[in-house]
């Protein structure tokens, strides 16, 4: 029996692909609360409002949004899918606060050419900075430290730094460059400037993965979905009724096979990997298996397998997370100055928020002005410490509102959660720290397989691929 440790999206989809193999025998999902779909959570509110309390938009572009596209045909899930098109308001205009003021960050060709503040050159020049920067030999550095001496200072604050806010809600002079832009790294490494790499290191893999890319939507594996993505140039997407309802069909298929079992308020407490499996500890009463497949984040599994490996341990716990405070809010009007994605916050500026998404202008709700406010991340405890009431957060989310965008009404409802440690951190390092985790998991030959998204990358498509990978493996193994 092979146990998947985590019902977030991430062991969900790996319980389905492990189905898709009959070989990998009988599964069990255990979860540690009482539901499924971990950060995924759509909240109806007591005036129907739909409330993202996770994540909310999912991204295309890449193999990974298109194998996620394929999830949804496959669990016939398509004909609820919102589709938000690349020139959609939402998809645009995306904002940044600088200086006491909302910018419109670069959207057009012609606006590369200009001035616009608070940039204090036009954009395009930062590519006769990079021509000019000396070129050093690094094996990793934070993204903010590579961007600020290829591109300029300018560029490191108002664009890189809030996008990683965004991302990851977390500190650019933290995060890897490989996080986001690993090609372009490599491209200086090798050829001594993005610019001068661009036109080959960059334009081969852009040039394979569209290859691969348009190899897969001409394959019969991605039929409706991915195809119709990129005709229609879609920017992201999501599901009537909200996101969850993805790990929802997940589990209505997985429930409903006689081969899986999944058990809720199942906490793992340690495991012990023996030579023909493992001892898992569950609420106090062990439980063996032949494998396990973790979905769980690094920092939770690094407490499972300290005991019998502490130098796997000690790699795990090195993957930091971050608490964010999501404050989504429900007005009864039109309260917004422009139809945008929303603003994101440089942490430059100083202040206790990541961003705001005007949620409603991209999946509207009736006439409703619904807005989501991210706190924290990376600066939480220095904003807030380490146990802030939910009506702190929530006075801190609308006094920065009426500051920010002149909001003088009162929400009609708002919803606060504190999500503890969310977010995993790619710091710099993180790849050669996943390598030496799976080069000791293997060459100790431990029956543990991982995903989810403390290693491949924390979109809810990375994570979905993260476990089609894993399942892969296991099976060209056990052939
Ligand atoms: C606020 C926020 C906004 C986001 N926005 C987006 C977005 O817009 N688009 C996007 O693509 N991605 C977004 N993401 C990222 C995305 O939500 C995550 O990558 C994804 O949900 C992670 O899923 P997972 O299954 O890997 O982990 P999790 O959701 O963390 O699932 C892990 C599960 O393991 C369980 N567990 C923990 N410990 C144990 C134990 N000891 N024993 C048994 N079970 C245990 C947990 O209860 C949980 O259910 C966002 C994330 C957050 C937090």
């Amino acid at each position: 029996m092979t146990v998947i440790l985590g019902g977030g999206i991430s062991g969900l989809s790996a319980a389905y692909y492990a189905l898709e193999n009959p070989k990998l025998g009988a599964l069990t999902l255990l979860e540690a609360s009482n539901r499924l779909g971990g950060w995924i959570r759509s909240h109806r509110s007591q005036n129907n409002i739909i409330f993202e309390k996770g994540p909310r938009t999912i991204r295309i572009g890449t193999s990974a949004g298109e194998n996620t596209l394929d999830l949804i045909d496959k669990l016939e899930l398509t004909d609820t899918i919102i589709p938000i098109n690349s020139s959609h308001p939402s998809a645009k205009n995306r904002l940044i606060y600088a200086n006491k003021k909302l910018h419109v960050l670069p959207n057009s060709f012609g606006s590369v050419f200009k001035i616009k503040a608070p940039f204090r050159r036009p954009l395009i020049t930062v590519l006769w900075n990079d021509f000019k920067a000396p070129k050093v030999i690094k094996e990793d550095e934070s993204i903010y430290s590579f961007v600020e001496r290829r591109l300029g200072k300018d560029v490191a604050d108002y664009l890189i730094s809030p996008m990683i806010c965004g991302i990851c809600a977390g500190n650019s002079k933290k995060i890897s460059v490989k996080f986001l832009m690993k090609s372009l790294f490599e491209a200086e490494q090798q050829y001594g400037s993005i610019v001068k790499g661009i036109f080959k290191v960059t334009k081969n893999k852009i040039d394979q993965q569209k290859n691969t890319r348009s190899k897969n939507l001409n394959n019969t594996e991605f039929q409706t979905s991915a195809k119709r993505s990129v005709i229609e140039k879609w920017s992201v997407w999501s599901l009537q009724n909200g996101l969850e309802e993805l790990p929802k069909k997940l589990m209505d298929q997985l429930s409903s096979n006689s081969r899986v079992n999944i058990e809720l308020n199942k906490h793992c407490d340690n495991i012990t990997f023996k030579s023909n499996g493992a001892e898992l500890e569950i609420n106090g009463k062990i439980k063996k298996c032949s494998r396990v497949i973790s979905s769980l984040p690094a920092k939770t599994l690094a407490k499972l397998v300290k005991r019998q490996h502490p130098q796997l341990a000690n790699e795990l716990n090195e993957i930091p997370m971050v608490t964010v405070g999501v404050i989504n809010l429900h007005f009864n009007h039109n309260i917004l100055p422009m139809e945008a994605f929303g603003f994101l916050v440089p942490p430059s500026e100083q202040l206790p928020i990541l961003g705001v998404i005007f949620d409603s202008c991209m999946f509207k709700q009736g006439p409703a002005t619904v807005l989501t406010v991210m706190l924290g991340g990376d600066w939480f405890e220095q904003y807030f410490g380490d146990n802030p009431t939910k009506e702190y957060l929530l006075s801190v989310a609308l006094e920065n509102l009426r500051t920010i965008l002149n909001i003088k009404d009162d929400p009609v409802e708002a919803d606060v959660s504190i999500l503890k440690d969310c977010i995993p951190q790619y710091i710099v390092g993180h790849s050669q720290r996943c390598d030496r985790i799976r080069d000791y998991i293997s060459s100790h030959g431990i029956p543990l397989t991982l995903c989810g998204s403390s290693y491949e990358g924390v979109g809810m498509s990375d994570v979905i691929l993260s476990a089609k990978n894993a399942i892969d493996s296991l099976s060209t193994t056990q052939k």
